[in-house]
């Protein structure tokens, strides 16, 4: 796997180094490097900036993933003017680029993923994917070539138009302000800016590199994308990765309950608020469907007769299309009958919770007789 920036190459014209970029990305570790010891000497340990530079991080942070990403990136669900602008705003002391820059880029990931039009391509090596392709100047083909809805947004082109003032301001400037007033601007700088930037800008560019190499892929392999808790628990919920390249315009990147997907709560928060809405979310079936899928494609490799196999994935797919039929229905007469006949939306309910459970069975048939194959197979 290539290592370095010599490695970096592409099947297109050659592309020159990115000078701001190599400047920003190497002077946040050399100032964070040698200022937060200085500062931590000279002026001891103030839990006040630590505090503030956790919560601050955490706000940037959130703003990529649930803002940048989710919102604007995969429009997975709408949020309010005071939210979009917020994300925005906040998104843009993170120093990843504008809104309008990141999501197209991002949207290119997604629509040509592992390949020589993918912005941050794994195929290229590890450090090509993590940092390498912000080294050098865009792809010719691809220099602003933006995404039409996000173009036409009249705020996400306001802060592309101001990105660069926007993000010393609000990147820079504000925790310089914050130290000026717990008693030291270089602490502001130090620990507010330049060491929090490290922590924001790697976290993200951990689910372009190792969210495509390390992990699980309990939804399909025909993408490098793979699902790393760890990774999860550093970025917000993203790591999830293979999930979310598998079901992309889903708000949430960890789907049960007690997955960590910060991201996702802050967005189900809002939502409670109601200042998010028209929350996407993949059905259940589809994705136990596609899981299911995976698994069947696994075991055969593994050489579990493929005609052993279907009996129990005819018995899942019948089950979740029959749950899939009902719930739909109800839908429908919950349009159409209003508070006329509650007891038959009643009964109704009730059949979609048994052919529910019939579904769950059908699965959890499914895994058991997938590990009692796979032992016969190994032994
Ligand atoms: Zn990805
Ligand atoms: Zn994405």
């Amino acid at each position: 796997m290539a290592v370095g920036i010599a490695a970096i190459k592409t099947e297109s014209t050659p592309r020159k180094i990115c000078w701001p970029n190599v400047v920003y990305l190497l002077g946040c570790p050399l100032f964070a490097i040698t200022l937060v010891p200085y500062c931590l000497y000279t002026q001891g340990f103030d839990w006040r900036i630590w505090l503030f530079t956790l919560l601050f991080a955490s706000s940037t942070s959130l703003s990529i993933t649930g803002g940048y990403h989710r919102l604007f990136a995969h429009r997975s669900y709408s949020a309010k003017g005071w939210v979009r602008f917020f994300f925005l705003l906040v998104g843009a002391a993170s120093f990843q680029g504008s809104v309008l820059k990141w999501g197209s880029d991002h949207r290119r990931h997604h629509r040509y993923v592992d390949t020589d039009k993918d912005p941050y391509n794994i195929k290229q090596g590890f450090f090509y994917a993590h940092i390498g392709w912000l080294l050098i100047e865009d792809d010719l083909q691809f220099k602003d070539q933006f995404a039409k809805d996000l173009l036409n947004d009249k705020m996400v082109y306001f802060q592309h138009h101001y990105y660069l003032p926007l993000a010393l301001l609000t990147g820079i400037g504000f925790p310089m302000l914050v130290g000026y007033f717990l008693g030291s601007i270089l602490s502001g700088f130090a620990i507010g800016a330049a060491l929090r930037l490290i922590f924001t800008n790697h976290s993200t560019f951990f689910i372009n590199s190792l969210c495509h190499m390390v992990g699980k892929q309990p939804y399909s392999d025909d993408h490098s994308a793979r699902d790393s808790s760890l990774m999860a628990f550093f970025a917000f919920g993203e790591g999830y990765h293979n999930f979310h390249h598998q079901f992309q315009s889903d708000y949430r990147n960890g789907i049960r309950w007690f997955d960590w997907d910060p991201t996702k709560w802050v967005v189900n928060g809002l939502s409670y608020l109601g200042s998010a809405s028209g929350l996407k979310k993949t059905s259940q079936a589809t994705i136990i469907k596609a899981q299911l899928l995976m698994d069947e494609k696994r075991l055969i490799r593994e050489g579990v007769p493929a005609e052993t196999l279907h009996p129990f994935r005819i018995k899942v797919e019948e089950a979740g299309k029959r749950w899939k039929i009902l719930r739909e229905d109800y839908l429908v007469m919950k349009i159409e009958m209003k508070e006329k006949s509650q007891v038959k939306l009643k009964a109704m309910r009730l059949e979609i919770k048994r052919s529910q459970r019939e579904f769950k069975t059908a699965w959890q048939l499914w895994l058991a007789y997938a590990r009692h194959a796979r032992t016969v197979v190994r032994a």
